[in-house]
């Protein structure tokens, strides 16, 4: 059977200087015998059967709110239309077809244009953290005030990360994972650019001014290391 691409625009919305840009308000694949058959199921589904612009080269009837039009798909455009893609960023499942009916915007490897917005955030702080920035950061269990003082250069986020979920058997990781996410708090010590100030030198600072290791969660030589609980 024949497959129909259809899309009804509202010219409700048409811009004064560019007569063309119209809104969509309607999006659907059918499967049908003809183009009369579509305008069925079209008023089935839309309630309401707007004018059809026959060619997309000839004029848009004057003084019409809806436009429709209905264009017949081969297996080419409708593999197009109805292949799954994977969201690059929430990793979901979606096709062309979706993204038009529910008008979720967004470029080509996205499911929509928050997707592409949440991508766009972490690219960037990835990138900036990755390249240009080492950070020395401190976290405490506030029940005890214990503190555990590291550094990364990596994208801040991901360590902190990183550390709820590592199952290194340390003491500070142990406390972790027999703690609540609320015992704690994160917070940042100091920024620099790692070609300006050696990393490891820096937390090493902050570790003997807070005393980490001996009144805190720090080991030194390894994990290994008996640290007070
Ligand atoms: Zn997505």
């Amino acid at each position: 059977m024949p497959k129909f691409y259809v899309y009804i625009t509202d010219r409700l919305h048409e811009d004064q200087n560019f007569g063309l840009s119209h809104e969509r308000v309607f999006t659907e694949i059918y499967d049908a015998e003809s183009k009369a058959d579509v305008k069925e199921l079209v008023l089935k589904d839309f309630d309401y059967m707007p004018k059809v612009r026959e060619k997309m080269t000839s004029k848009v009837p004057a003084g019409e709110r809806f436009i429709t039009s209905i264009h017949e798909l081969n297996d080419y455009w409708y593999d197009i239309w109805l292949t799954p893609h994977k969201c690059r960023e929430c990793l979901n499942a979606y096709t062309k077809i979706e993204k038009a009916k529910f008008r979720m915007g967004g470029s080509p490897e996205f499911c929509s244009s928050e997707c592409q917005k949440q991508y766009n955030i972490r690219f960037e702080a990835t990138t900036v953290d990755s390249y240009n920035t080492a950070t020395v950061y401190m976290i405490i269990h506030k029940p005890s005030g214990k503190k555990y003082i590291g550094v990364t250069t990596r994208w801040l986020m991901q360590r902190w990360w990183e550390h709820i979920k590592a199952q290194s058997g340390s003491p500070f990781h142990q406390l972790i994972q027999a703690s609540s996410i609320t015992d704690f708090t994160f917070e940042v010590l100091e920024v620099f650019k790692p070609s300006e100030h050696d990393p490891y030198e820096r937390e090493a600072i902050y570790i003997k001014q807070y005393d980490a290791v001996e009144l805190g969660l720090n080991s030194v030589g390894g994990h290994n290391k008996e640290v007070a609980n």
